[in-house]
């Protein structure tokens, strides 16, 4: 096999320091400082069974809309949008500069140590499936049941790695005693705790700090799931002592497309690559293979920089506008909470009882409803969204839930609110839930294949395409 010379050399992923991009601290904002920052979308009117209302979107936990911010950096990554690392032109400079850029930027974001490595990805799932296929052999992995299946499963394929399943735990501290007996009786030689930094069902916040600690005990590193923590409290992984974490682009403002896994680099430099091909080589010849190091070995293909570019955005209007959403959120929660709290029939769920911490999630039932004629009676007559289900957490919504009505599944109605939220909508949610809960639905509904349908349901749902 012969290899043309230039194909022998990766191009390192360094930053040219004449393009190097300056940050303006400004540039980032989208609204005066203790602002929230805008999100694209917002005002947007959607049908009802009875006439057109401002749509209340109460399912962040699912996607987060887009930061104005965000749709902005992408326009402006997009005008000069070229390759990244494989070409000398200037605009594929520019775009291999803030590809690398938007590495920094993010690593600024979860608090990074000068040594962690950050991996831009598809998304959290293939954050975990990754650091999965990178854990080396003889790894034992504790995980709580407690988690979404993208954190919980990923780690049952993986070669020479041991899997132990904890519980649902009945309180914090069952769940740090139970994680505790569980390394202290671990004789593998390397051991992960993998955690949710806050429930993706409940919204509840792990006590991260005990867990770092008792890991650290048992010489465990920690991986947090932050796919719900990351768009509502800081990450700080030096001062936090956690190892790895790995979070998605579309529920922390930016499009679909782009996670990230940033953490120890030791695990990932030694692991085989991700994706095999362009881009994750240090040279490749007729006698072999030398696999790249740092983020590059499981980039491999030509990454996603307009991805990239769109989390970076994200990461960085977050941070400058940290305390402003943290207040937004909480403002709203406790509203939310204190509305629905006080409807007879309506119960919201908890793993560690109603006081616990939490970021703005919640899960509720209606006694003797359905969750998903809940969600379609939300969406048709009050132009509400949320998600109903079990939130791909399958065994913690059956331990919460019980089968409570008999033939009722045990299935939920979940609100997350954020940055395209305002008081009415909550309000709109909680007096649609009280109204339905002591009268019923306005029309009949009948079950088709296509989920529960309105009788005279005559919204038109279809728009013209986008393209
Ligand atoms: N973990 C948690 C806690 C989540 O909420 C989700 C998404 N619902 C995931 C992991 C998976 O995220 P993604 O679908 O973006 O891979």
């Amino acid at each position: 096999m012969s290899i043309a010379r230039s194909e022998y050399t990766y191009c390192a992923p360094t930053i040219p320091t004449k393009l190097r991009v300056v940050r303006d601290g400004d540039a980032v904002r989208t609204a005066a400082p203790g602002e929230l920052p805008a999100v694209v979308g917002a005002g947007l009117r959607v049908p009802t069974l009875t006439g057109e209302v401002e749509y209340a979107n109460l399912d962040h936990a699912a996607s987060t809309p887009s930061l104005v911010s965000v749709k902005a950096a992408v326009d402006t990554a997009l005008q000069t949008y070229s390759s990244v690392h494989r070409g000398n032109g200037y605009a594929s400079r520019v775009t291999s500069a803030w590809y690398e850029q938007a590495r920094v930027e993010v690593g600024r974001f979860v608090g990074a140590r000068e040594d962690d490595l950050v991996v831009f990805t598809r998304n959290t799932t293939d954050s975990t499936n990754l650091l999965a296929r990178s854990l080396p052999r003889g790894t034992e992995v504790f995980v709580f049941e407690t988690e979404h299946h993208s954190t919980l499963l990923p780690w049952q394929q993986a070669r020479g790695v041991q899997v132990t399943t904890l519980p649902v735990p009945s309180s914090i501290e069952h769940a740090l005693e139970d994680l505790a007996s569980a390394l202290a009786a671990s004789v593998a030689s390397h051991r992960l705790v993998v955690v949710a930094g806050a429930s993706n069902v409940t919204g509840e916040l792990w006590p991260l700090a005990d867990v770092v600690a008792v890991a650290q005990r048992h010489r465990a590193r920690v991986l947090v799931d932050a796919a719900q923590l990351a768009p509502h409290r800081a990450i700080d992984l030096a001062a936090s002592g956690i190892d790895y974490v790995a979070f998605s682009g579309h529920k922390l403002y930016a499009p679909f497309g782009a996670g990230v896994l940033a953490g120890r680099r030791d695990w990932l430099d030694s692991s085989a690559p991700y994706l095999r091909g362009g881009g994750a080589t240090a040279r490749v010849s007729t006698d072999g293979v030398a696999w790249a190091t740092g983020a590059a070995r499981h980039e491999g293909g030509s990454p996603n920089v307009i991805g990239a570019i769109a989390v970076a955005a994200a990461c960085a209007s977050i941070s400058a506008h940290r305390e402003a959403i943290e207040a937004h959120e909480a403002s709203l929660a406790e509203r939310l909470r204190s509305g629905l709290d006080v409807i007879p029939g309506v119960d919201t769920w908890s793993i560690f009882g109603d006081d616990h911490d939490r970021v703005a999630v919640l899960a509720f039932t209606i006694e003797r409803f359905d969750s998903s004629l809940v969600s379609a009676i939300l969406s048709a007559e009050h132009g509400i969204g949320v998600r109903d289900g079990k939130f791909c957490a399958h065994i913690l919504v059956d331990e919460l839930l019980e089968d409570p009505w008999g033939d009722t599944p045990a299935t939920a109605v979940r609100v997350s609110l954020g940055l395209a939220n305002t008081a009415e909508h909550v309000d709109r949610l909680v007096a649609a839930v009280a109204e339905l809960a002591a009268n019923g639905p306005a029309r009949r509904y009948t079950r088709t294949d296509e989920g529960w349908v309105a009788d005279g349901d005559e919204r038109d749902l279809s728009l013209p395409l986008p393209w």
